[in-house]
């Protein structure tokens, strides 16, 4: 088995998946397939570019009973990569399951699966502490058990975290897995937790057991299908999912889309392009519902599904990631609350987002301000390069990057930029305040903001322009002012700085060349 990361964007990644029955690309969704009752054709799962599926090793063997396994592959009539499950969710559903940790792991050996999961214990959502604590002991000795009879190395096999909701547990269970060398690690019982969009226990349940996990290990989210939440999960560092919900609720006339979920029957017309939706209606669906209409539903959902991943991974690719879960985050309040949660993780999310991407970053307002690269330039700045003691030249950064190239204060910045007595300072509504040492600097010169933002945001980086200059020890500060932003870097300034050492001109009703005439005097006059 081999793991390989191919691009990476907070801590999302793109990688490859090789078992031996194939390769596919992560992040995934394994569909979850019914053994006894089979809708869709190994053509349709080619044609979406679906390499791996899943099913239940517990059902299939349970709907067997009294004949001898055979290969799972030739079961589903499916000859990619074929992932199952050991029934841990059944014990969630009915208590006891009847099988034993190390039957279901024979099992799974005989019927030649790709990946095969150990027979855990889930958490489930409503367990107090102290039985959460057994679930993880239990899990941990039943993976000994695993380990132990497992006699196929060829079969990629999965090692569950357990805790629930009670994070210190989901942290230790990770530590635990952790030790035992399973190619894949999954974070099990978040399905309650997403069906009640607890989005923000489940953001917390992930980062916990992302921790403690080997980072080269693929990360298998269970029971995760809904294609709202997979930029948001990606970006947590979520490689996996597997869901039958495209089925399931394609039975209750249920449509996914990327925002959320419609009914068949409150719908007029597709805004689906997929090839289920294209030449038909939801109207139409409905009336055949029993028989084509209901199959074409569950193909919508599984092109949905695999939309979306490709999506995810075209962000990854463009390092867009953070600007894809803005945009999902107005979908749904509780994805707001999702997003929220997560720039909680700020930091861990800078950690591995590259240094350096492919294309410039847009800026939205203060919902960018958590993004990996705010906060790498907050961190940075106060060491910057701008040199202490000298007097400050602060201009406008707006209308054209880099900021010294701006036509408006071109020559401003050029008449001054080699003055030894005198260091640039450029406010920008993105970035505050830029040095202009840095503005050529990624990210700066390759941000597209807007030139209008809201008030707050305004008075938020007016603040931090002048705490910023204040840092500097300035022998002076000379402002050039420009509209709503460059009055209220004055008031800061004003409240910050003694009155002599603060000299505005108002750069929308002075021209440049007598700015430049003015700023010569003032550094004659400060000699
Ligand atoms: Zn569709």
């Amino acid at each position: 088995m081999s793991f390989q990361v191919h691009a990476k964007d907070l801590l999302g990644r793109i990688g490859t998946i090789k078992t031996k029955s194939g390769a596919f690309t992560t992040p995934h969704m394994f569909p979850v397939l019914d053994p006894h009752h089979r809708v869709l054709g190994s053509e349709f799962f080619d044609r979406v570019g679906i390499n791996a599926v899943m099913t239940n090793a517990y059902l299939l063997k349970r709907g067997r009973q009294g004949m001898d396994p055979v290969d799972v592959h030739g079961t589903l009539g499916y000859q990619g990569s074929v992932a199952t499950d050991s029934g841990a969710y059944q014990i969630l559903e009915y208590g006891h399951v009847g099988v034993t940790p190390e039957e279901i792991v024979a099992y799974q050996e005989k019927i030649n699966t790709d990946i095969g999961v150990i027979l855990d214990v889930p958490t489930g959502f409503r367990s107090d502490v102290s039985r959460a604590r057994w679930t993880v002991d239990e899990t941990v000795r039943r993976a000994d058990r695993a380990l132990e009879v497992i006699t196929r190395k060829d079969i990629l096999w999965v090692g569950p975290v357990q805790g629930g909701v009670h994070l210190e547990e989901v942290e230790r269970s990770a530590r635990e897995m952790a030790k035992r060398d399973f190619p894949i690690y999954a974070l099990g019982s978040p399905t309650e937790l997403m069906e009640t969009q607890r989005y923000d226990v489940l953001v917390d349940m992930i980062v916990a057991a992302k921790k403690a996990l080997p980072k080269g290990k693929p990360f298998h989210l269970f029971g995760a299908g809904h294609p709202v939440l997979f930029p948001f999960l990606v970006a947590l560092g979520c490689d996996l999912f597997d869901s039958a919900a495209y089925a399931l609720y394609a039975r209750a006339g249920r449509y996914l889309t990327p925002e959320g979920t419609m009914l068949l029957g409150d719908m007029v017309e597709f805004a689906c392009p997929c090839p289920a939706c294209v030449d038909t209606s939801p109207g139409e669906l409905m009336r055949s519902q029993d028989a084509e209409g209901g199959v074409r539903l569950v193909e919508h959902n599984l092109w949905t599904c695999f939309s979306e991943l490709r999506r995810v991974r075209e962000a990854i690719r463009k390092g867009r990631l953070w600007e894809l879960l803005e945009l999902r985050s107005h979908a749904h309040p509780a994805l707001k609350e999702c997003f929220s949660r997560i720039t909680k993780y700020a930091e861990e999310l800078e950690r591995f987002t590259p240094a350096v991407k492919p294309h410039g970053i847009f800026y939205f307002g203060s919902s960018s301000d958590h993004r990996p690269e705010k906060l790498r330039w907050v961190s940075k700045l106060p060491g910057s390069l701008q040199e202490r003691g000298k007097l400050v030249l602060v201009l406008p950064g707006r209308w054209r990057r880099p900021y010294h190239e701006d036509p408006r204060y071109e020559s401003i910045a050029k008449a001054f930029d080699d003055h030894p007595r005198v260091s640039i300072c450029f406010y920008s509504l993105s970035w505050g305040p830029v040095p202009i040492e840095l503005d050529e600097t990624f990210p700066i010169a390759q941000t597209e903001g807007p030139d209008e933002i809201d008030v707050d945001v305004i008075q938020e980086r007016a603040t931090q322009v002048s705490e910023y200059l204040d840092g500097l020890y300035p022998k002076g500060v000379i402002l050039v002012s420009d509209g709503e932003y460059g009055r209220a870097v004055r008031k800061e300034l004003s409240k910050m700085l003694a009155k002599r050492l603060l000299t505005v001109f108002d750069g929308q009703k002075l021209r440049p060349d007598a700015i430049v005439k003015s700023i010569e005097r003032k550094i004659a006059l400060l000699a």
